[in-house]
């Protein structure tokens, strides 16, 4: 017997099962995630920081709101996601200014100093400081949302990997292959992260132009610790960041590589070119590479989320393309995306219509699915 629901969402990450407890008591949901595990792709490898000031207008009016949507599942559920952490950005001036919002304010250098004392005073020029950012526990939020979303009758399939799918007659929606099962579903959400393009084609569906980009993080022993309360530190041309992880160091090179999609593995080489790096620039010292991974922070090629109805498929749903955003955004988007599927409209979603118009569908460019074919993985397969 298939199983049979309102609303299937393809992949369990912080996207789908964002949009899962979104949705809780408001539709039949079920959730198909590939691997044995939730979160297992890039959801469990982020830097945990939701920042208001960085990304283009639609990305900061979605953080902002995420931020105000947190705050309030806080308060309801005596959770807590979020613990404040302001983001220091450094540079040259002009690189500063050219990265800063409404939500930063320019910083003297002495102050940035006093801030983040390991700084070596020649390292940048000028800074920007944005004190409204926060640090989450994104293993609690996801938590959060999985209980959230089964406590409502929501299943949860891992070890379910969507490969094929047919549409019904008329109304009859879609039936999905997902591992073992056969799901019948009104609507399907695209969830899936790096392989969404892939995903796309299953359904019959044109590929949004999405390339996943390597980005790598490693947790560091320091000489000289920071405390737990300094800002998160990131150069305005992108070349290294670095925040406290208890008594010790997250670190990153930052860097936008394309990939395949893939289970994104660290170099060797990169850590340690980061590591010289950061020590030339700062006076913390470090010691040890403790642990270090790699994430697909996956986008297309306006850096915009993709998040709407397909425009030529019935009954698909696009929530992808988050690239390096994907918590900060994710209460907004998972809001927006309820109201779309559910009611047609995401009056109340207290979204703007510019940011809804900047995530819809795109017609994609040949040349960017060209560029996004040259990497796929995943074979697709349409029955
Ligand atoms: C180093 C690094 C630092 C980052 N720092 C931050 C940060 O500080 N703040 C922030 O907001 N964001 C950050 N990000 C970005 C953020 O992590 C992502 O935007 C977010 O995790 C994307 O979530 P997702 O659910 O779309 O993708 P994923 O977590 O990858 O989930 C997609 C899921 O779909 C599943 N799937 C794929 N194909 C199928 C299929 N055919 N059937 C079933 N399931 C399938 C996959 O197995 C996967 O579990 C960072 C990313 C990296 C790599």
């Amino acid at each position: 017997m298939p199983l049979t629901c309102d609303v299937l969402i393809i992949g369990g990450g912080i996207a789908g099962l964002s949009l899962a407890s979104a949705l809780a008591g408001r539709a039949t949901v079920i959730v198909a995630e590939a691997e044995a595990a939730l979160a297992s792709h890039t959801s469990s490898r982020s830097a945990r920081q939701l920042i208001p000031s960085y990304g283009p207008p639609a990305i900061r009016e979605l953080t902002v709101r995420t931020l105000a949507l947190l705050r309030r599942t806080e308060q309801e559920t005596g959770r807590r996601f979020l613990t404040p952490r302001s983001f220091l950005l450094i540079g040259d001036e002009a690189q500063v200014r050219e990265q800063a919002s409404s939500h930063m304010a320019f910083i003297s250098h002495a102050e940035a100093i006093k801030l983040s004392p390991e700084l070596r005073p020649g390292s940048f020029e000028a800074a920007g400081l944005d004190t409204t950012s926060f640090g989450c526990d994104t293993d609690l939020l996801i938590e959060h949302h999985r209980t959230t979303a089964e406590a409502a009758g929501a299943r949860i399939l891992t070890n379910a990997p969507v490969t094929a799918a047919v549409r019904g007659d008329g109304d009859g929606g879609w039936e999905v292959q997902a591992g073992a099962r056969t799901i019948v579903a009104d609507t399907v959400v695209n969830a899936a992260g790096a392989w969404a393009d892939n995903v796309a084609a299953l359904f019959g569906a044109a590929p949004q132009g999405l390339v996943p980009y390597r980005r790598t993080a490693a947790v560091v022993k320091v000489a000289r610790p920071l405390l737990p309360e300094q800002p998160m530190v990131a150069t305005a041309d992108n070349t290294f960041y670095y925040r406290p992880e208890g008594d010790q160091v997250l670190i990153s090179p930052s860097e936008t590589e394309p990939s395949r999609a893939e289970d994104a593995r660290p170099r060797e080489t990169d850590i340690q070119a980061l590591v010289e790096n950061i020590n030339s620039a700062t006076t913390m010292g470090i010691e040890v590479v403790d642990r270090a991974w790699t994430g697909l922070r996956t986008e297309p090629a306006d850096g915009h989320p993709v998040v709407g109805f397909d425009g030529q498929t019935a009954g698909f749903f696009w929530l992808a393309g988050q690239g390096g955003y994907g918590f900060q955004t994710s209460a907004g988007l998972a809001e927006l995306a309820a109201g779309l599927i559910l009611d047609g409209t995401a009056d109340g979603t207290g979204v703007s219509g510019e940011t809804i118009a900047a995530l819809g569908p795109r017609v994609v460019r040949s040349d960017d699915v060209s560029r996004r074919g040259q990497l796929a993985a995943m074979p697709a397969k349409v029955r």
